[in-house]
This record gives structure tokens, C-alpha cells and sequence, in this order.
């Protein structure tokens, strides 16, 4: 079977890396033939050639969500999961909105222009988050003050739209990812525990057993079904000081926070995406052993003590092959015990290692 990817990045890399132990071609359509899964591909395809690609493809899935809208509207077969949940998801406004209308639980919130953001006088800090574009902590400004309001004004066009939510004060984020079938079959990853630093995810870990996970689990198999998800759904969630969880954003696709199920798990979150959009049936989504994951994040490989690094029992580096930016998800490393208080202690000293500090002690 040939199954197509949009998007050619570490997720489409790691799909292809699990897919080929099932036998399977790909076909990836990415701008740059660079492009990490692209790379490994059996065959690249840029944008402009999207309908010859969506030919020749069996199946076809994604990895990233800001698809560009003239690729999506050349395709000439549908996309698993379908391009329907991608237009919901790729607008902000549209993603909180469902979420709401739904009454799945979700902060506070208002969709508000750049002009009328303008004149807020926050008495309390709000977050803003650009529609469009918004994913890592990009597009988003915490709005406490004037100059934060300013700052955010300057760098917009007045008619720009945000969602405009409360500042949660969380006690922890933590994640979840419900895998579907073509027959409506569910299956859930156990609950991760995420440390976002400056927006975007540095490290985190599975299980994490809190007597939320089983509204946790509710809620994102039930998503699942609303949004009629073939393939995978990643929730991310708030858990509040009130001891409730609300959602703070979906992913209908492979995602960071299930790096770990490649050593953690019994089915990687890759495999049972393939597993879901050919056909096959699921696999078991439990925790084989407690793993974490530490994001290598705007570094180059020589910038790695790595002897150091995998020297850590139960380590193992998986180094995408991009280029070093500030701040870009270049690798990662996932690190296993049988013991969580040696697993976290683990990756701790990986922390450590590779930043030289660790930004808080994990948890
Ligand atoms: P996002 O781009 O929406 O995934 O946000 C990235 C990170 O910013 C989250 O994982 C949180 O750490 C933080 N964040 C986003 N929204 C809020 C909020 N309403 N209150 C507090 N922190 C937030």
C-alpha cells in the first residue's frame, strides 16, 4: 500500500520510520525535498504536482495542519483524518468555538480583532492568540499591561482576529491521544505530563496517574468521535487548581507529546495512525515502560555532549537532520525506567546535560 503524507517534518519522518516495519511505500509532498521525511521518502513531491501525488497515493494523511489552502482544494481524494477537521483546526477561532459549542470544557474566552484588543484595559492577564499561524507559543501574547497590549498591536493589522482567554493558572498540562479506526474503533494513550517552556513543550513523560485520567480519557475518545477522527487526536489540557482539566488545544495528527510511545509504548502513536488509516486493527496503546521525552530544541548535534547524554541508562537519541535555528525542534531524546522517581531523576541529569540547567525541577 502506498500512503501519502502532507507535510514532510519529524512527524511524517518518524510515520515513515514505523511504516516501513509494516511494509509500506510513501509518498511525501513537503516544499523542500530537504524536508526531513521527505528525505526518506520513496518519492517527493512538491505542491504544484498535489493532484498527480493524490493519484498515485492510496491513502493520504498529514502531519502538519497549515496546509496551504490551494493544496488542500487540488487534492483528488479526501484525507484521513479529513481536510473537514483541518479547516476547524486551523483556525483558532474555529477550533475554540467547536470546542465550546460542543460543551467540551475550554478557559474563559472571546474572539476579539487587533483594533478592539486596543482598547482592553486588562485587570487581570489575559492571553491572546492570533487565528491563524498559531502553534508553539506563535502568534501569542500574554497581555497584562499597556506596553504588552501595544506590543501585540504593532506587530498586527486592526482587522487580525484573536481568541482572547483567561490566563489559566494551571497546576500541570498534561495530554492524551485517542487513536480511531475506519470502523469507529477507540483506543487511548494513557495521560503524559508536559513541561512547556517559552510555549513550546521541553520535556515530558507517561504515565503520569492523577484521578483525572479517566475524565481525561472521556473526554478525548468522545472528541474523537465529534470531530469523526480516523487516525490520531492529541489533546492538550490545562489541570486546574480546582482539580478540573480544561482543553487548551487538539491536534489531529501524530504529536510531541507522544514522542515517548516509541519507546514507552506497546504501538508507537506512528503505528497506529498507519494502523488506523489502512485497515488494520489497533494496537495496544498501554504503557510497556514509563518513558520521557527531552526536546532538543535549536541546537546542532555538535552543540551535544552526546557520550554524556547517552550514557543516561535508557536513553535514545533521534535526531531529525534539520538545520540549527533558535528555538527549532531539532531531535529529541527519550529516555525509559521502570521506575518513574529514576526516570524523572533521568531526565533530569539529560536536562542538564544538554542546557546546561534544568529550567525547574521535573516534577
Ligand atoms: P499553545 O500555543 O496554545 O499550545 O500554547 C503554548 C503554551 O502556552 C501552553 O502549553 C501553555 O504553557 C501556555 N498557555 C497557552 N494558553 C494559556 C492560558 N490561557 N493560560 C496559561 N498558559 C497558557
Amino acid at each position: 500500500m502506498r500512503i501519502g503524507i502532507l507535510g514532510g517534518g519529524q512527524l511524517g519522518w518518524m510515520t515513515i520510520l514505523e511504516g516501513r516495519k509494516l511494509g509500506y511505500e510513501f509518498y511525501v509532498l513537503d516544499e523542500s525535498p530537504k524536508a526531513p521525511a521527505a528525505k526518506i521518502a520513496d518519492r517527493w513531491f512538491p505542491p504544484e504536482e498535489v493532484e498527480e501525488f493524490s493519484k498515485l497515493c492510496d491513502v493520504i494523511t498529514y502531519e502538519f495542519e497549515h496546509i496551504r489552502e490551494s493544496v488542500v482544494s487540488s487534492l483528488v481524494k479526501d484525507t484521513l483524518p479529513s481536510t473537514e477537521v483541518l479547516k476547524i483546526k486551523r483556525s483558532r477561532v474555529s477550533e475554540k468555538g467547536f470546542l465550546s459549542k460542543r460543551g467540551y470544557p475550554v478557559a474563559n474566552f472571546k474572539v476579539m480583532s487587533a483594533h478592539q484588543i486596543e482598547g482592553l484595559k486588562p485587570d487581570r492577564p489575559l492571553v491572546a492568540k492570533a487565528e491563524s499561524l498559531g502553534y508553539d507559543g506563535k502568534g501569542q501574547y500574554l497581555l497584562r499591561s499597556e506596553e504588552d497590549i501595544l506590543e501585540l498591536v504593532k506587530n498586527h493589522s486592526p482587522e487580525d482576529r484573536f481568541v482572547v482567554e483567561e490566563f489559566v493558572n494551571f497546576i500541570a498540562e498534561v495530554s492524551s491521544i485517542a487513536v480511531r479506526d475506519i470502523e469507529g474503533n477507540v483506543r487511548v494513550y494513557p495521560l503524559s505530563y508536559n513541561f512547556h517552556s517559552e510555549g513550546i513543550l521541553l520535556y515530558n513523560y507517561a504515565p503520569y496517574n492523577i484521578p483525572l485520567e479517566s475524565r481525561v480519557r472521556e473526554i478525548v475518545s468522545e472528541l474523537a468521535v465529534d470531530l469523526g477522527i480516523v487516525g490520531l487526536l492529541a489533546v492538550e489540557f490545562f489541570v486546574t487548581e480546582e482539580g478540573e482539566v480544561l482543553i487548551n488545544e487538539f491536534a489531529p495528527r501524530p504529536h510531541n507529546t507522544g514522542h515517548y510511545t516509541l519507546d514507552g509504548s506497546y504501538t508507537s502513536q506512528f503505528e497506529s495512525l498507519l494502523r488506523a488509516i489502512t485497515g488494520l486493527p489497533l494496537g495496544r496503546t498501554g504503557i510497556k515502560v514509563p518513558t520521557g521525552m527531552v526536546n532538543l530544541l535549536g541546537l546542532s548535534l555538535e552543540d551535544i555532549d552526546l557520550k554524556e547524554v547517552m550514557n543516561i541508562p535508557g536513553s535514545k537519541l533521534y535526531w531529525y537532520g534539520k538545520e540549527k535555528r533558535p528555538r527549532r525542534k531539532v531531535g529529541h531524546i527519550n529516555i525509559s525506567s521502570e521506575d518513574v522517581s529514576l526516570l524523572k531523576e533521568r531526565i533530569n541529569r539529560t536536562l542538564k546535560s544538554v542546557y546546561g540547567g534544568v529550567p525547574a525541577k521535573v516534577k
